[in-house]
């Protein structure tokens, strides 16, 4: 029922600063943004731009908001897409889709076009695959590979893609002139997830007691994702109870309920453990 082939097109306006941390991150794919800035001074000169790397790492650490930003530091379109969504898809649509995918990236570049989860469609075709199960997602992987090699680093168009499992990428996916780029997107450490709660932190009413550094040393094992969510959480709680401001019992409450969230969904992941 979705009436979009792919999401985007359009210009986001995420940048570098919105994304806490991942220095190492930012620096590796600060060339990809320059190149969007400006294609013809690197080609013009010989040099080789990846057509594409892969941001690997965890759920939730922060791969989706770092492809936005490049392109929103670059000011060029994003399209995106999840592996995901190729999973249940009629014969010839997912290999329809990225063609078209391509074809109007090229049409904007230069972009970026964003592949979540590539790993539900880019799994080793030799390993794993049920006898006849898989024909789709085949082809849908193979019409991938299809149109990376179809264009050079000229047409502008760069290819970003998130997993958190890279071991089980087709190898295909990773030879020269695809995804040869790897770049790791891991976990905040206790300062990583004190710079992430000052961002979210920044646009709440905060009472005086409310400390970043504090609130890090509190959420050992939270990625990004979760560290948003409490701070969200902390809000709500605080509006339930009419506050005028959001305190540090707030957020303890919040990361309680973020931790039973976590738990729960763990134990569902693993029965009878
Ligand atoms: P998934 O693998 O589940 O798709 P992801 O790695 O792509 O996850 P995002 O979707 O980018 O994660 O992160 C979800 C949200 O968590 C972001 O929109 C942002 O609000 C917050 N977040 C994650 N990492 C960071 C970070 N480094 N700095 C600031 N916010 C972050």
């Amino acid at each position: 029922s979705r009436a979009a082939l792919f999401e985007g097109g359009d210009k986001v306006k995420v940048t570098f600063k919105d994304v806490a941390g991942l220095e190492e991150a930012k620096e590796e794919v600060q060339e990809i943004v320059e190149f969007l800035k400006n294609p013809s001074k690197f080609t013009i000169l010989g040099g080789k731009i990846p057509k594409g790397a892969l941001l690997v790492g965890p759920p939730g650490t922060g791969k989706t908001l770092l492809a936005k930003a490049v392109a929103g530091e670059a000011d060029v379109p994003f399209f995106s897409l999840s592996g995901s969504d190729f999973v249940e898809m009629f014969v010839g649509v997912g290999a329809a889709r990225v063609r078209d995918l391509f074809k109007q990236a090229k049409a904007k570049a230069p972009c970026i076009i964003f592949i979540d989860e590539i790993d539900a469609v880019g799994r080793s075709r030799s390993k794993g695959s049920m006898p006849g199960g898989n024909d789709e997602r085949e082809n849908t992987l193979n019409s991938l590979l299809v149109e990376m090699d179809g264009f050079g680093t000229d047409s502008g168009v760069i290819i970003l893609a998130a997993t958190n499992r890279p071991d089980t990428l087709d190898s295909a996916l990773l030879r020269p002139g695809r995804f040869d780029r790897q770049i790791s997107i891991d976990k905040p450490d206790i300062n990583g997830r004190t710079q992430i709660f000052q961002v979210h932190l920044k646009p709440l009413t905060l009472g005086t007691d409310v400390d970043a550094k504090k609130l890090s040393a509190q959420t050992p094992g939270f990625a990004g994702a979760e560290i948003a969510n409490v701070c969200n959480e902390a809000a709500l709680i605080a509006a339930r109870r009419d506050k005028k401001m959001i305190t540090n019992q707030d957020f303890t409450d919040a990361i309680d309920r973020v931790i039973g969230g976590l738990e729960k969904k763990n134990k569902i992941i693993s029965p009878g453990e």
